[in-house]
């Protein structure tokens, strides 16, 4: 049985249809998923209990069990676990700055795309999220910060997963966020973060969406890439990179290229010229994340000094660069670090 959060206002309109009901009460049901992001069939008190038996007989209301929340130290990053209904578990990351609060989603279980320096691709890939279970992982977090007083307003889909091996539960997913019946956030408040799929960003950049992008970039030359990337084998960069430059021009959004700085890897001096040079004529910005330490992992995070040099070349080359505090790091919740997890005991209710 599938989630109604998977139905858009159309689909709930025919379906209602499909059922001899009005479909007016498409807008009724999605003010109680929505605006009121209610936990039970129960609580949408305007609909009659017919309706309500059809739709809890037809739908699950919610896919996502809470099964561990964790704190960062510093309570400025919170992660959840959550379990699918087919036993699976995926993280998502609620990043709190002045003013704003920041959901990460995963949109995959495992990753296919192995990155050397994260953890998400270390156990290999099991399967799609589907548009509910990505657009819960928001809802859920939302009905979470709602009694303090807060809400969610930016959503990144950099958890576990390759958004663009999802391509159409993503690109759903950030309809449904942006829709007015639906969670009505601004398009230039979701990022997608790829690895890089040349033929998708194409796709990306024809959508006519405002929706910001950044390329997991990590080297400065193919050769480099390759060994950090195994799914840069399939792509040349120039092609990459022109890739990105038509979503530029196409979107108008600048866009940024995310550079995770490892030890004896790609940290030298020479690494920081080649990037420059690489880049100089891109409307980007150059995040560059110090690699977050993964049990199991035997890579190292370069020592301040050679990060801030590393910086102060792409600056002096012209490249808006900018170094990302790096945010959950004893909580396993940075870039990189969430992770297929198996074993967990402890069970929380949002
Ligand atoms: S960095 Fe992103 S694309 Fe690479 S393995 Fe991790 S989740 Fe997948």
């Amino acid at each position: 049985m599938q989630s109604l959060y998977n139905l858009t206002d159309t689909e709930l309109r025919d379906w209602l249809t499909s059922q001899g009901e009005k479909p007016f009460h498409a807008g009724q049901i999605f003010q109680w998923l929505y605006e009121k992001k209610v936990g039970s069939w129960e609580e949408m008190t305007n609909l009659s209990k017919s309706l309500r038996e059809k739709l809890s007989s037809s739908f699950k209301l919610h896919t996502l069990k809470l099964r561990r929340i964790l704190d960062s130290e510093d309570c400025q990053t919170t992660k959840f676990l959550w379990e699918l209904s087919d036993g699976n578990l995926v993280e998502s990351v609620l990043i709190r700055a002045p003013e704003r609060r920041t959901v990460c989603v995963s949109s995959q279980v495992g990753c296919p795309a192995r990155c050397a320096f994260c953890a998400s691709g270390k156990n290999g890939f099991m399967r799609n999220l589907d548009t509910a279970e990505i657009l819960e992982q928001v809802i859920q977090t939302d009905r979470y910060l709602k009694d303090k007083g807060e809400k969610v307003c930016h959503i990144v889909f950099m958890g576990m997963g390759e958004p663009f091996e999802n391509y159409d539960n993503v690109l759903k997913t950030i309809r449904m966020i942006n829709d007015p019946k639906g969670l009505n956030i601004s398009q230039r408040k979701m990022t997608v973060s790829t690895v890089g799929i040349v033929d998708k960003i194409i796709r990306f950049a024809d959508e006519g969406l405002s929706v910001n992008l950044v390329l997991s970039l990590h080297a400065p030359n193919q050769n480099l890439r390759k060994k950090i990337i195994p799914y840069a084998r399939k792509y040349d960069l120039p092609d990459l990179l022109e890739a990105m430059l038509y979503f530029a021009r196409t979107s108008r959004r600048d866009i940024t290229y995310e550079y995770t700085l490892m030890e004896g890897i790609n940290d030298a001096e020479e690494h920081a010229l080649e990037l420059v040079q690489l880049v100089k004529r891109h409307p980007c910005t150059v995040n560059l994340i110090p690699y977050n330490p993964i049990e199991g992992i035997r890579l190292k995070r370069p020592g301040k000094e050679a990060i801030e040099q590393f910086r102060e070349i792409l600056i002096d080359g012209g490249i808006p660069t900018t170094w990302r505090y790096t945010k959950g790091k004893d909580i396993a919740a940075a870039c990189g670090q969430l992770a297929l997890q198996k074993d967990v005991s402890v069970n929380a209710t949002v």
